[in-house]
């Protein structure tokens, strides 16, 4: 039996693909496809697919084999192929063709039997403060927890992580991204998830939302009334709005709505601003200060996910804390790698969200 066969034969996997599912069905912790999650013996791996969702661990395959002793090589060496684990699929293991999670590498490097990897809202609202690696020393010190400023996911996070963390590290906050936690089994990982979310959590939640006030006229451009509280909220706080706009925070957010946060001009006709939207690179979330939030109609349910997400990681924000934004140059590192493009042609798909 192969090695990848055994792994999907432990009882660690079983449990794993429920955690997995639990955590991906929960928009707190996972929005459409990010956030992945991987079982390893000493040199093999099993990790979540490219593009397919967590939520869905229980009912469809979407974990992909690796060769993880030739990954972790080329990851020592600084292969530029270890930048995406596609090159480490071992042949003849992967009838359904699928690429493996753009951060593999996390999990290769991260040397833990399990590891889930979140794009928990509490933690990247800590994660994407200008003090976040204080605030982890002070709050989460204990768990082992070490902080990783950011690094575009792949190879380059991969040497980030090895940097930062040493071999009592389970919990890794990841800067302006997201959350990984490592233990022998799915439920001592969740349970670090878990204990990290209590503790980053603030006491109270952010804004009241308002009452969406955009024209009907909206549907006859392509575009919608977007309502979820938290970020229909956004475009009744100003304060919150202007530390948000003219930038992004977490790489999920420039892949599926755009960079930055769109806002239009307070006098500026809705139509006017959609027709900016659409300009390249394209907008998918439009914010109308004092009116509301509108998304195109067509908004795939991964776009949709990462709009509350926005609203949600707004509610959890210190209101003194200054924040670190992704340079445009990280936007556009994102934006142009074909690893992303690939997800982002999935989501495109009409299989998406399958
Ligand atoms: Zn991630």
């Amino acid at each position: 039996m192969s090695p990848y066969q055994n792994l999907r034969n432990s009882p660690v996997f079983a449990d794993l693909c429920r955690v997995s599912a639990r955590l991906g069905r929960d928009p707190l912790q996972v929005q459409g496809p990010g956030g992945n999650a991987s079982l390893k013996d000493d040199a093999a791996m099993l990790v979540k697919a490219s593009g397919t969702w967590l939520a869905d661990a229980e009912t469809q395959d979407i974990m992909v084999p690796v060769d993880l002793a030739r990954l972790r090589e080329a990851l020592r060496t600084g292969d530029p192929k270890a930048d995406n684990g596609a090159a480490f699929v071992p042949e003849g293991e992967n009838p359904r063709g699928l690429r493996p999670s753009i951060e593999t590498s996390v999990h290769a490097i991260f040397d833990w039997p399990v590891v889930l990897h979140t794009h928990c809202v509490a933690t990247i609202a800590t994660a994407l403060r200008a003090d976040a690696g204080q605030v982890v020393a002070e709050r989460l010190a204990d768990l082992g927890a070490a902080f990783v400023p950011y690094t575009k996911p792949g190879l380059a996070l991969a040497q980030a992580i090895d940097a930062a963390a040493d071999p009592g590290t389970r919990v890794l906050v990841l800067g302006n991204h997201g959350l990984a936690a490592g233990a022998e089994t799915a439920e001592e990982a969740e349970r670090l998830v878990r204990e990290v979310v209590g503790r980053l959590t603030p006491a109270v939640c952010g804004q009241e939302p308002g009452t969406p006030d955009l024209p009907q006229s909206l549907g006859d451009h392509g575009w919608r009334t977007f309502d979820h509280g938290p970020t229909t909220a956004l475009a009744f706080d100003p304060e919150v709005l202007g530390r948000l706009r003219g930038g992004s925070f977490y790489p999920d957010h420039v892949i599926f709505l755009g960079p930055g946060v769109f806002v239009a001009d307070v006098e500026e006709p809705a139509e006017a601003a959609l027709a900016r939207a659409a300009a390249e690179p394209r907008q998918n979330l439009v914010v109308f200060p004092g009116r509301g939030v509108a998304m195109p109609a067509d908004a795939s349910p991964a776009m949709q996910a990462m709009a509350r997400c926005l609203g949600d990681v707004a509610q959890r924000l210190d209101p003194e804390a200054a924040l670190t934004r992704l340079t445009a140059e990280d936007e556009a590192e994102l934006l142009n790698w074909d690893a992303e493009k690939y997800r982002q042609t999935l989501d495109r798909s009409p299989a998406a969200g399958t």
